[in-house]
């Protein structure tokens, strides 16, 4: 599914010429699979990242090593490149803004800021359900215990959420009644919040778009992601439950919202499917997601490939998804077994045993619990038959399936 809003002209940054490095605000998983794909197509690629050894330094061109607001590092890296991206949503917004005064970078630092405030972002979905018809779950906004006493009881039970900083269920409350809420709010040393009413999930969806500056926009298929402790545990696509309605309410909602936002790059929303079978709009990404790692080995173009893509300014690949995939993520606890204490390495000859098994592992030395260490992709020409083999590699990883 394709669509097209405005069109302002390309200016292609080809491969091969002076202005052939592209620029990526953080240095985690996300910015070193960028890498590997700008790398393919003949860019360079130099990082701004104030860890050493991260895992994007460690596959980079260039590793500037400084805050992501450090002045001179953010011209350090203006000057080697012809363009820059993000692949973290808490980088300052500012940054990108200050970038983008003398180059290319995208997506803009003010969509950005929109993806990185919890009630920007929902002011901005309910404006947006005018065309989509899919809302943001009933939520307020609480600073204090003021707001506490105000709040509609039809908000509870809820979940309290930062406004700033959340991800992989970081900084979140669920909270019963409003005795708990305000214990809630109390721990949040004065954090503004945002409390959303609890909503019976059937699943959960996402949807990657991604569209050019010349307004040129896609759409990959829809995908169902289990999470277990606040972190995505696997993606599954085709979704398994998700009908042909919903699919198509959730790909046109996210076509909507990313040329609603003017946006340029991979973005991922994030849906609430509810038990009556509607569409909830949770929340999205401004870059490429881990519920798309599965575009890598199943489709035509993966997530990181259209990243280079619509930063250089060149035409958007194609979204079609070639093999069924299951992707699971690997955390730090594979490296544990049981109660253990000293980590020892996974069996990773007995998993690349298994069919259609594809192991990416983002070169981070120290596996910790619940740190994303990688993930693998399992594809096959039927869905069921990746499912079994994903069965096959918890066993052997000692994940409970
Ligand atoms: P991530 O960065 O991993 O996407 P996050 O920390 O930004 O996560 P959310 O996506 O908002 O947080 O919430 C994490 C998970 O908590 C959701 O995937 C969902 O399972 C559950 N959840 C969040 N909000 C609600 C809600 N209003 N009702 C029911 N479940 C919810
Ligand atoms: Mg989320």
């Amino acid at each position: 599914m394709t669509i097209d809003t405005q069109t302002t002209p390309r200016h292609p940054l080809l491969p091969n010429t002076e202005q052939s490095c592209l620029g990526i605000l953080g240095g985690g998983q996300l910015g070193r699979m960028f890498a590997h794909a700008a790398q393919t197509m003949g860019y360079q690629v130099a990082v701004l990242e104030p860890e050493a050894g991260c895992p994007a330094g460690q596959v980079a061109e260039h590793h500037i090593q400084a805050a992501y607001d450090d002045p001179a590092g953010l011209a350090a890296l203006r000057k080697l490149t012809g363009a820059v991206t993000t692949e973290f949503e808490n980088v300052p917004a500012n940054s990108l803004t200050m970038l983008a005064q003398d180059g290319f970078v995208a997506p803009s630092g003010a969509c950005v800021s929109v993806a990185q405030d919890r009630l920007q972002e929902k002011d901005f979905f309910t404006r947006c359900a005018m065309h989509t018809g899919v809302f943001p779950a009933p939520h307020a906004r609480i600073e204090n215990q003021d707001d506490v006493a105000l709040i509609s009881e039809d908000l509870l039970p809820g979940i309290l959420k930062t406004v700033r900083m959340g991800y992989d269920g970081k900084g979140q409350v669920r909270v019963r009644n409003r005795d708990e809420l305000a214990q809630a709010v109390a721990g949040m040393n004065g954090q503004l919040c945002v409390l959303e009413k609890m909503l019976p999930l059937a699943y959960e969806v996402s949807v990657l778009v991604a569209r050019g500056v010349d307004g040129q926009a896609v759409v990959y298929p829809i995908a169902e992601n289990v999470h277990r402790d606040g972190i995505l545990f696997t993606t599954t696509v085709p979704s398994p439950n998700v009908t042909d309605g919903v699919a198509q309410i959730a790909q046109k909602a996210a076509l909507d919202i990313i040329a609603q936002l003017a946006y340029v790059g991979v973005l991922c929303i994030e849906f609430f499917v509810l038990q009556d079978g509607s569409l909830v709009v949770n929340e999205m990404a401004p870059r490429p997601h881990n519920s798309g790692h599965y575009t890598i080995n199943a489709c035509v173009t993966s997530q990181f490939e259209q990243q280079v893509r619509a930063l250089a300014q060149l035409p958007l690949g194609n979204v079609r998804q070639h093999s069924p995939a299951v992707m699971l993520n690997i955390l730090g606890d594979v490296w544990f077994e049981g109660d253990a204490v000293n980590p020892r390495e996974p069996a990773w000859d007995k998993l690349l045993a298994l069919p259609g098994t594809h192991l990416h592992l983002y070169g981070k030395s120290e596996a910790r619990r619940a740190r994303k260490m990688g993930h693998v992709t399992f594809v096959a020409p039927k869905l069921a038959d990746a499912q079994a083999t994903l069965a096959l590699a918890c066993d052997i990883l000692g994940i409970a399936n």
